[in-house]
């Protein structure tokens, strides 16, 4: 399946917590994201005008009780490759340019 690139995060009863995770596939092109919850089988179209986060406070709120301490942020290691592609558009695109000015 998708690497999770973004964790949705809420405490519930007991001090419990709970994550949905936005996961990408990157076998599509466009890349395709997946919300799904780590706790049941929640995993909702979204082929909605809806925000996301939105759906996941709702969600953990009302299947897990989890309203408390809402945090997200994003996979750290996702974060990492994305600073390992930048540099590298950045690069392509001034060759580019080079070769187109020449
Ligand atoms: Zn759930």
């Amino acid at each position: 399946m998708g690497a999770p690139i973004r964790h949705f995060t809420a405490v519930g009863p007991g001090d419990r917590v709970f994550t949905v995770n936005i996961e990408r596939d990157f076998r599509y092109d466009p890349y395709r994201d997946f919300v799904v919850c780590a706790h049941c089988d929640w995993s909702p179209s979204l082929l909605t005008t809806r925000r996301i986060d939105g759906m996941a406070w709702e969600h953990l709120a009302s299947a897990h009780g989890a309203d408390r301490g809402l945090s997200q942020q994003d996979n750290a290691s996702f974060r990492k490759a994305g600073w390992v592609v930048l540099p590298l558009c950045a690069v392509l695109i001034v060759v580019l340019f080079l070769y187109a000015g020449s």
